[in-house]
């Protein structure tokens, strides 16, 4: 199952510029309707034993696990789609399809028509092994929604402990998982 490319596949819709919310982020290079493709996620693919017995160190950024296990390095191979900063509010999103070869592939698309010059956010919905806490990993996305981690909702909540278990369904397979990279 390791799929690799020879060179990264184009994003012609996506640059990647200094962000003023982290780092470098993604930004339109034109204007883009919504429910557009803007290219796939791509870089080293790792199955789920490959995953738990490598030490990442650094690089946990670029790491993205997909449901059937894989996990994606980003950082080796990757396109633009790897600067993509998380928001609470994204404008766009990431959707898992397989090709014909039975490929797990993550596609980004954009969830609104965005503005040329906007950045382009998903939510990373992350998970972790363990059970830190939510401010472990803070959100300053800035949204009128923002979270305040940039853990997935479900774990917010737990964290919360408020009662409200939210039985949102933002199960849909594309998360980031940093589970490795916390060190343990
Ligand atoms: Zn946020």
């Amino acid at each position: 199952m390791s799929r690799q490319r020879s060179k990264p596949s184009p994003t012609p819709f996506v640059r990647v510029a200094p962000s003023g919310v982290h780092g470098l982020g993604a930004f339109a290079t034109q204007p883009v309707p919504a429910d557009t493709f803007l290219g796939f996620y791509e870089g080293r693919r790792y199955t789920a034993a490959q995953v738990a017995s490598r030490d990442w160190d650094n690089q946990f950024t670029y790491l993205f696990t997909l449901s059937n296990g894989e996990t994606i390095d980003g950082g080796k191979g990757g396109n633009a789609t790897r600067h993509f900063n998380h928001s609470c509010e994204p404008n766009c999103e990431a959707v898992e399809e397989y090709d014909e070869a039975g490929n797990m592939l993550l596609k980004f698309q954009t969830l609104v028509a965005v503005d040329a010059g906007d950045e382009l956010f998903i939510d990373y919905c992350l998970t972790t092994d363990d059970d830190s806490p939510a401010s472990d990993y803070p959100c300053r996305c800035g949204s009128a929604a923002c979270r305040g981690t940039l853990l997935a909702p479900v774990e917010a909540a737990v964290v919360g402990e408020d009662g409200s278990k939210e039985a949102s369904g933002d199960d849909e397979g594309a998360v980031v998982s940093f589970e490795e990279a916390a060190g343990l």
